[in-house]
């Protein structure tokens, strides 16, 4: 399966990202998660990166396309991958479409999800994540079975988005509106796009796209 989830920030691409991963036996590519591994590791690129985030722009497209380009071409994409926060400007998107033909790949297909702008700033101010595996929760909308202990792997430290503020989350989807959405005719015209309900809970949007995508 080689699948793009594409929506504005809090759309949910990350939460469905996972489930889709283990359900496809894919990998989960986020380009936020790799940008924001390569600033905690203080290389020359994430330092760079990290401050562009933090304001709630867009990374240069040379950055991020060479990530994704060397990401696919690990063994553990073999079986598929979940793009989750890529492609986000028109140039990423003929980058990819170069990439993928160049190693003759096709794409099963793009996801939109839609999610109106007035729920996107909830949804930013209560994530927060897992550090020890990365599974997603929000304050109101996902909190872990037993308070303070993750789901998946019982750890008990969590961590907040620097970016994920009500002042940067406007940036953000100004952004989006401006740079991401274009890309929806873009897919279109190429006959891959698909649409759900990125504001049905959260296991109901997982059962569309599986719907959509046919049994893993
Ligand atoms: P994205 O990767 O698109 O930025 P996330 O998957 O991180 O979005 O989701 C943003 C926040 O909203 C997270 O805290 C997540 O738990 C929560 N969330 C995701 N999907 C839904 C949903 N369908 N309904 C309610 N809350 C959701
Ligand atoms: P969200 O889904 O909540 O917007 P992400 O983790 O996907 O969060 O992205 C966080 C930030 O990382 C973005 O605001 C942007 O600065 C940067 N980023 C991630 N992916 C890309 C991309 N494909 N192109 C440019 N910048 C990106
Ligand atoms: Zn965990």
């Amino acid at each position: 399966m080689r699948l793009i989830l594409f929506g504005p920030p809090g759309a949910g691409k990350g939460t469905q990202a996972q489930r889709l991963a283990d359900c496809y036996n894919a990998i989960q590519l986020s380009t936020g998660d790799m940008l924001r591994a390569a600033a905690a590791a203080g290389t020359e690129v994430g330092l760079r990166a990290k401050a562009v985030m933090e304001a709630g722009n867009l990374v240069s497209d040379d950055i991020v396309v060479d990530i994704i380009s060397d990401r696919i071409d690990h063994d553990d994409c073999k079986n598929g991958f979940i793009l989750d926060g890529f492609p986000r400007t028109l140039a990423q998107a003929e980058a990819l479409e170069r990439m993928l033909a160049e190693k003759s790949l096709h794409l099963d297909a793009v996801i939109e999800m839609q999610v109106d702008d007035g729920l996107l700033i909830g949804r930013i101010t209560g994530r927060y994540t897992c550090t020890t595996c990365g599974a997603g929760y929000h304050d109101k909308n996902l909190q872990p079975k037993v308070a303070g202990v993750c789901d998946k792997c019982g750890g008990t430290d969590f961590c907040r988005r620097a970016d994920d503020n009500a002042e940067t989350v406007m940036s953000r989807l100004k952004a989006y509106h401006d740079q991401t959405a274009p890309l929806l005719p873009f897919y279109q015209k190429r006959g891959c796009l698909l649409t759900v309900d990125g504001m049905a809970e959260i296991d109901e949007v997982t059962q569309q796209m599986k719907a959509l995508l046919g049994a893993g």
